[in-house]
């Protein structure tokens, strides 16, 4: 098992583009890391460092306290598992799953037992003799894996793994690779674009945009802590509502107001932490939860857009003063869309952003 740390890397593409730029990150011993962003934030690039299939320009890739910059990827190691399972069509389950073992003149006793454990873990004992292209896509994804298992890697790299599969089956995989972490205890790090993915499979999520970590920390403290506005819109479904606007105090009160006349009190709580940032334009961030309807204060009328029936909740639209609001509501609340409702907005849950940086302010 190991340690995998990124210090101070950069990336420059032959063509010149600086995909990332000073960037560092410690991955514990045992931990399962998910680095996450939108397509293009650079994490394929980090992961590809990792692995050795890209050049570091600076900085230092080090795994399990070595530093590996100068390392071909086949002596770091690590055992990738891809989006395109890349198994060899000509050969038999059993055989992509050997194919590695064999390179290393494994012997044939030590082979059957490595690859039996593998199929076992897997639930694939009774495939190994068919070929790649009898298996359904999970079925592959699951070779791939025992490929990866089979040569006890010190650390497991997932690019997208996922991403072929429908959703029930991506579903189920999610569950098994987590399972295999928890059986096998490997360090994992695992790419995708998909926040359900990271938040559901993360020891600790890395967040990126544009070649950029946001934030490195738990699915817990990146949904009820974003650093920045960013963090807090790219984690969590239905997204967090955003209004622009402006921190005002009348009297000993804080209150966010609109341009368009939104009014909304600031709790005694919250505003102590804010009262230095009176004046300032800020971004009011609110949870779709955190909109309902009852409460003593800070509620508007609206009408009642869409209805999105989840069928254990439904996801609520409406519009006010020209901002789009969402909120996530019990099933069976008996809204009708184009009735009016008040509308309730729990302000000790919700987070101000610096207009400019973006930075949490509280
Ligand atoms: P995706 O989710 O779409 O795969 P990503 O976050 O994994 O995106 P990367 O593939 O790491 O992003 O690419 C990061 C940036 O580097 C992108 O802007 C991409 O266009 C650029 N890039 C990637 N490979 C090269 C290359 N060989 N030459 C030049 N630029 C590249």
């Amino acid at each position: 098992m190991a340690n995998v740390s990124l210090k101070k890397i950069s990336k420059t593409y032959p063509n010149g583009f600086r995909a990332i730029s000073n960037q560092s990150l410690e991955i514990q011993d045992g931990e399962f890391m998910v680095l996450v962003g939108p397509s293009g934030c650079a994490k394929t690039t980090a992961l590809n460092m990792i692995a050795g299939l890209e050049d570091v320009t600076d900085g230092e890739v080090v795994i399990k306290d070595r530093v590996v910059n100068g390392l071909s990827p086949k002596d770091r190691n690590i055992a990738m598992v891809f989006q395109n399972y890349a198994l060899y069509p000509h050969m038999t389950i059993y055989q992509n799953m050997a194919f590695g073992l064999k390179l290393r003149k494994y012997t044939k006793e030590r082979i059957d037992e490595e690859v039996g454990k593998a199929a076992k873990i897997l639930g694939i004992e009774d495939l190994l003799e068919r070929k790649p292209s009898t298996l359904s896509g999970g079925q592959k994804q699951r070779v791939a894996l025992g490929r990866a298992i089979v040569r006890h890697p010190d650390v497991f790299l997932f690019d997208e793994p996922l991403s072929n599969l429908d959703a029930k089956l991506r579903v189920q995989m999610r569950v098994e690779i987590k399972k295999i972490h928890q059986r096998l205890k490997n360090t994992m790090v695992y790419v995708t674009h998909d926040q359900v993915e990271a938040m559901t499979m993360g020891d600790r999520i890395t967040v990126m945009n544009k070649g950029q970590i946001q934030q490195v920390d738990t699915p817990h403290n990146l949904y009820h802590h974003p650093i920045n506005k960013f963090v807090a819109t790219f984690i969590g479904s239905p997204a967090m509502n955003i209004i622009s606007g402006k921190l005002l105090k009348e009297g000993v009160e804080l209150y966010f107001v609109t341009s368009e006349g939104i009014k909304l009190k600031i709790p005694e709580e919250k505003a102590s932490a804010l009262d230095s940032h009176c004046g300032k334009k800020v971004y009011l961030g609110v949870r779709p939860e955190d909109i309902s309807l009852s409460g003593a204060e800070n509620s508007f009328e609206a009408e009642i857009e869409v209805l999105e029936q989840m069928g254990n909740e439904t996801f609520v639209y409406f519009s006010v003063e020209g901002n789009q609001f969402i909120s996530r509501m019990p099933s069976n609340t008996g809204l009708t869309p184009g009735s009016n409702k008040r509308f309730f907005v729990d302000m000790l849950k919700c987070h101000f952003f610096d207009e400019e940086t973006g930075e949490n302010l509280g």
